[in-house]
């Protein structure tokens, strides 16, 4: 039987779901000791209500990133609206940064909260009919509330949210009621930077349904591809697809002379480079643009804020690269 093994743990690693995993004599010394510790061990009697919720899915999607700062969530935000836009298309939102939620903000619903707990689970918090969002940050007092949370709190976080929210009524609602059949269409994950806890325990939680792939964003230069790399050997080692890599903050062009400017300079060829070298598909690069950041801060889709800008242009043309990766996996 296949294990979790995450890209930090020592040599001899029994998996983190065995029954020996942080105690083992292997064990010694690794970073993640105390997290196998106290994690449960054995059949996770959760696991049957957590597929059944996630069965309601067709395409599941991981979006990461090796460094924070890089607009990972800015990335997973614009995914998910672009899917979402599409004729007759679900989606959900799902952010498990347990510790910095920005997507409330970045879909412009930071005032919400969860409203409404029914018999059927958690109900997300919609923007538009077609379009559904969850976060922890829906849970919290107030925005600069910390959570301050070790590994185990946030992997039953996480799990919660995969058991408990209801998603299907985002497609049934988009369906007019007919709920007979209520499946999502897309399900966009967006995780906290590296390959932490919060990964591992995805990863383990939707192995029963599936996972679809993983889409990478870094920046252009090394110290943020030497990461990447070890986010690629992750998905590698845990059987995730990576769907491509998207090279974020790629160059601003002055709006004044249109001179290109690499502020991040890809000085070991950029993640095209880096793609090449791993065996990783590229799926292109998205400028910097003061107009994303803006719309970004108000809550508002840069699709609408900017439509004719470059970076409209590129954000489109990597998400017909991610469309066409799972197609071809269909
Ligand atoms: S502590 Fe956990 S991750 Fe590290 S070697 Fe043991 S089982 Fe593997």
């Amino acid at each position: 039987m296949s294990h979790t093994v995450p890209e930090n743990a020592n040599d001899h690693c029994p998996g983190t779901e065995s029954e020996t995993a942080g105690k083992a004599a292997s064990c010694a010394g690794c970073p993640n000791q105390s997290a196998c510790q106290s994690a449960p061990k054995g059949p996770d009697p959760d696991m049957g209500a957590v597929n059944e919720r996630m069965g309601c899915i067709r395409k599941k999607i991981l979006v990461l990133s090796g460094k924070g700062g890089v607009g990972k969530s800015t990335f997973s935000a614009h995914l998910a609206r672009a899917l979402a836009a599409q004729d007759k298309t679900t989606v959900g939102l799902l952010d498990v940064d347990i510790c910095g939620p920005s997507i409330p903000t970045l879909m412009g619903v930071a005032s919400k909260s969860i409203m409404s707990v029914t018999g059927d689970g958690w109900s997300p918090v919609f923007v538009g009919e077609s379009l559904a969002v969850m976060s922890i940050g829906f849970l919290l007092e107030s925005p600069d509330q910390a959570i301050i949370w070790r590994g185990p709190k946030k992997n039953g976080m996480i799990k919660q949210f995969l058991r408990d929210v209801n998603w299907g009524e985002a497609a049934t609602e988009a369906a007019s009621g007919d709920d007979d059949d209520a499946k999502l269409d897309y399900l966009v994950v967006d995780t906290p930077p590296g390959t932490s806890d919060e990964h591992l325990s995805i990863v383990q939680y939707l192995k029963g349904s599936g996972i679809d792939g993983a889409v990478i964003v870094t920046t252009p230069q090394e110290m943020s591809l030497l990461d990447v790399r070890k986010e690629i050997n992750f998905c590698k080692k845990v059987g995730v697809k990576v769907l491509g890599v998207v090279e974020n903050m790629s160059g601003f062009v002055c709006p004044s002379c249109s001179t290109k400017t690499m502020i991040f300079s890809p000085t070991t060829g950029g993640a095209e480079a880096m793609c090449e070298a791993m065996g990783v598909p590229y799926l292109g690069a998205i400028p910097i643009d003061p107009a994303l950041a803006k719309s970004c801060d108000r809550g508002k889709s840069y699709f609408e804020e900017a439509p004719d800008s470059a970076g409209v242009a590129a954000f489109n043309h990597v998400i017909d690269g991610i469309k066409a990766a799972l197609e071809a996996e269909a």
